[in-house]
């Protein structure tokens, strides 16, 4: 018998959970000829998200949490879950219920016919201010015009993935994670279906500006190189300019003499020139600083209790 586990991260999630679980009991109750199991990853959450886990384990021994012994990002608490399912294939799904659970049985019959990632896209955004929708769509665009590879436009993390894609997922162990790009990078037979993306049921989403923009720094620099590129290009160009100018203030001073004079000019170059040499830096800081990190070769996440169990 084929099995099928289902990952589900889950942060400060103690309202969404017990409207998610009966969904999903009555999708693993209504497809019996697979072997199910549910992977809960605790993410470091303040509120009762662990105890509601723990409940739920003793009620029923297809429940399977992971506890991280603090909040680690999305990213790495699925990780943690990629890590520790033992399925012929996973289903990544959010705790807050913006994932239709009834979505699956079509992924699996997807998977049934051969394909390895089956990915749901979403046909509305959902609520969302109107701020937030373009400044993805504006960093959608960056990436996908400067990396050799598709990267998928409103794709999520809700997916089904064949045993082979979470092998090849695991392999990955860059700390600054950009997860959505490694599902493009990794490649395999890919299949969308579409659906309609729903309001979060309880709790608040965790993300503000500031991590979006981080994440979309995080997605920029672990998948191009462009930002560099541009920089050296604009040095080009400055230069070029500078050399121009350069050749016509001396000809005209050696034509014209030179009384003193152009202090705006000189000003307004001061400025601009380290305006952009700020921002070089800039961007080299940007990829110094993963490099960094990289190589301080830290784990992604930590366990603090794997169903019930110490991990020491
Ligand atoms: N999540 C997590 N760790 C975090 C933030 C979020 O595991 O630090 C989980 C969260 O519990 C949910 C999923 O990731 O199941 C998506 O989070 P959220 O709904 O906040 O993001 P959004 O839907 O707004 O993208
Ligand atoms: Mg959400």
């Amino acid at each position: 018998m084929k099995k099928i586990s289902i990952l589900i991260p889950c942060y400060n999630e103690e309202q969404s959970l017990p409207q998610l679980y009966p969904e999903l009991v009555k999708l693993m109750d209504g497809n019996t000829g697979y072997e199910w199991e549910l992977m809960f990853v605790n993410d470091g959450s303040i509120d009762g998200t662990l105890q509601v886990l723990k409940n739920m384990r003793l009620q029923d021994n297809r429940v399977n949490y992971l506890d991280l012994s603090r909040n680690f990002g999305k990213e790495a608490a699925m990780l943690a879950g990629f890590d520790h399912v033992t399925g012929d294939c996973m289903i990544i799904i959010d705790a807050d219920m913006q994932h239709p659970p009834t979505l699956i049985p079509e992924m699996i019959k997807w998977w049934e016919l051969g394909y390895d990632d089956v990915y749901a896209k979403r046909k509305s955004r959902g609520r969302e201010s109107w701020l937030r929708k373009h400044l993805s769509l504006l960093f959608y665009k960056i990436l996908q015009s400067s990396s050799r590879f598709d990267l998928l436009q409103n794709v999520g993390d809700f997916r089904l993935l064949d045993r082979c894609c979470i092998n090849a997922l695991k392999r990955m162990r860059e700390s600054e994670r950009y997860t959505k790009g490694l599902y493009c990078w990794i490649g395999f037979k890919k299949k969308d279906i579409e659906f309609v993306q729903g309001d979060r049921v309880g709790g608040v989403s965790s993300w503000n500006y500031r991590q979006l923009f981080s994440f979309a720094l995080d997605g920029i620099t672990s998948f191009t190189n462009v930002p560099l590129r541009i920089s050296t290009v604009i040095g080009f160009l400055v230069s070029l300019f500078a050399f121009l100018y350069m050749v016509y203030v001396f000809i005209k001073a050696l034509i014209w003499g030179d009384p003193v004079q152009g202090y705006p000019t000189l000003v307004i170059l001061i400025l601009f020139l380290g305006g952009i040499q700020l921002l070089s830096i800039g961007i080299i800081g940007e990829y110094i600083g993963r490099i960094y990190n990289e190589t301080k070769n830290r784990p992604d996440y930590i366990v603090r209790e794997f169903n019930n169990e110490k991990v020491l």
